[in-house]
């Protein structure tokens, strides 16, 4: 299959799941997740009319889409992956979209560069809904103390929720928990789901899914542990 013809399989299922719940197709956004991949191969999803791309690490991303973005200013970038603070200001120049804001001290950290940069990517808060210890995000029962802190305190521009759920449990519960989350907290924005699970995330109300290797094939299999944050 080409790229064009994996982008519009995966546009398809995400129609038909927004149907099948009575949602706008519309206001689900398709995050074409390029980590690892070249920029050959994002060219390939641009050409083909994908415009929303995500990224799990700084350094990977500044290596490919600085050019991306000048040849397709409408390119949109969002940061997936862990950030650390010393990152903070690398991430707030390229990315338009920061979805993995997770402790105050990245808070703290992001609010600076906005200030610094003049520029304020969207961002979204993740949650850690499976309570996993070596996973990123902020636990459930510390989450709405965190929005309003980053919203007020920190004045940043906080949209939504992001989660990733355990890999060995039923995924709806955590989508579920993450969509009550973000409308107890009058947040619109809930990306959640990946290749494996998007269409249910798209039926408990995804705005965004953060897809793969549904549109660029396997990854290689020994990609490195995410790095741990300096949290
Ligand atoms: C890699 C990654 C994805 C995409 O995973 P696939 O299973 O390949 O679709 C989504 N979200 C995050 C945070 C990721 O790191």
């Amino acid at each position: 299959m080409s790229a064009a013809d994996r982008l519009a399989d995966v546009r398809q299922r995400i129609e038909a799941a927004a149907r099948s719940a009575g949602r706008a197709p519309a206001d689900v956004t398709l995050v074409a997740v390029s980590k690892t991949h070249g920029a050959n191969r994002v060219r390939e999803m641009l050409d083909a009319g994908q415009r929303v791309f995500g990224e799990n690490r700084v350094q990977e991303a500044e290596e490919k889409f600085p050019d991306l973005k000048a040849a397709h200013p409408d390119l949109e970038l969002h940061l997936i992956g862990p950030l650390q603070t010393n990152k903070a200001r690398d991430a707030v120049r390229l990315f338009d979209v920061i979805q993995s804001v997770d402790r105050e001290r990245l808070a703290v950290a992001l609010a600076k560069e906005m200030a610094h940069l003049g520029r304020r990517p969207a961002c979204y808060i993740q949650v850690n809904t499976g309570e996993e210890a070596q996973k990123a995000g902020v636990a459930p029962a510390d989450v709405d103390a965190f929005i309003t802190a980053c919203r007020d305190t920190h004045k940043l521009p906080v949209v939504g929720l992001m989660c990733i759920p355990p890999v060995d449990e039923e995924p709806a519960l955590h989508f579920a928990l993450l969509a009550k989350i973000a409308a107890r907290n009058g947040l619109a924005k809930v990306s959640m789901g990946m290749s494996a699970d998007y269409e249910a995330a798209v039926r408990l109300g995804a705005t965004h899914v953060r897809v793969g290797s549904a549109l660029f094939g396997a990854r290689p299999p020994l990609e490195a542990p995410t790095p741990k944050t300096d949290a």
